[in-house]
């Protein structure tokens, strides 16, 4: 049977010289892997250019549920990404990350979503990489099942006024007033300044045509950095992003800083 879908190359690992598996993000099937050869319609070239940040649209030869790529026509490659080495690390990362948390069975088409539209942003400019890798890393970890409820003080609900921590770990919020003698002030606890605080809301309910439509000043945006990352690792702490060390590699080269991730 041959079905027709589109999808985001997430990842491919080579099986023989004219061989590959590739890991898609596909429209409506999930996340399969499928086997790509070079025969028929599929010549070298374009057998080559078939590969990860690649967006097609699939016929897919489908068999004991075994995926075999029949032949892929091109909708986007973000190719200019392909430029910049600090860009190219930050989407492989959004990549592993989508890899890590989308399931095989379930509807995948807000990761996909999610993705094509960050990726599109990062790839003309339109906002800074800090800026898009903490807004994905929030948004996907909430669509992956760990989002965390930041409506109030988990206490009294308490949600403005008094100083707010956010505790990565149960991923919910304490207020000043309930921390002292409370079993949380014995565990991880960030103060949250109150832009970081209304950006993370921000990134959490607001609905996806609207997900970037914020801005944030450097100081705050580089605290939700780094809350976005730990939180991220504190709950995919299985998982490994080789990307991510790259990518802070090539902004630590270009800043001459040498901050380490957030590991
Ligand atoms: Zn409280």
């Amino acid at each position: 049977m041959i079905i027709k879908t589109e999808g985001m190359i997430l990842s491919q690992r080579s099986y023989r010289d004219s061989e590959k598996f590739l890991t898609i993000l596909t429209r409506d099937q999930g996340v399969i892997e499928a086997k790509l050869r070079q025969f028929g319609q599929i010549k070298r070239s374009q057998f080559n250019l078939i590969g990860p940040l690649g967006y097609f649209r699939f016929d897919l030869f489908v068999l004991k549920q075994r995926y075999t790529v029949d032949a892929a026509e091109k909708i986007e490659d973000f190719f200019p990404l392909r430029y910049d080495v600090e860009k190219l690390a930050l989407a492989g990362y959004f990549c592993e990350l989508t890899q890590s948390l989308a399931s095989p069975r379930e509807d995948a088409w807000v990761y996909l979503r999610l993705l094509l539209n960050t990726l599109a942003l990062l790839e003309k400019d339109r906002r800074s990489p800090a800026f898009l890798k903490a807004v994905f890393e929030l948004r996907a970890l909430s669509l992956g099942g760990f989002m965390p409820d930041l409506v109030c003080c988990k206490h009294c609900c308490q949600f403005e006024g008094k100083k707010l921590y956010f505790l990565p770990f149960a991923g919910t919020l304490v207020c000043s007033d309930c921390l002292p003698g409370s079993p949380e002030n014995n565990q991880l606890h960030i103060p949250l300044a109150p832009p970081v605080l209304a950006a993370m809301r921000y990134i959490l309910y607001k609905e996806a045509d609207k997900l970037f439509q914020f801005s944030l000043a450097d100081k705050p945006l580089e605290q939700l950095g780094k809350i976005t990352e730990y939180y991220t690792l504190c709950h995919m702490e299985n998982s490994k992003f080789p990307s991510l060390q790259l990518y802070h590699q090539f902004v630590n080269l270009s800043t001459g800083e040498n901050h380490e991730p957030a590991t």
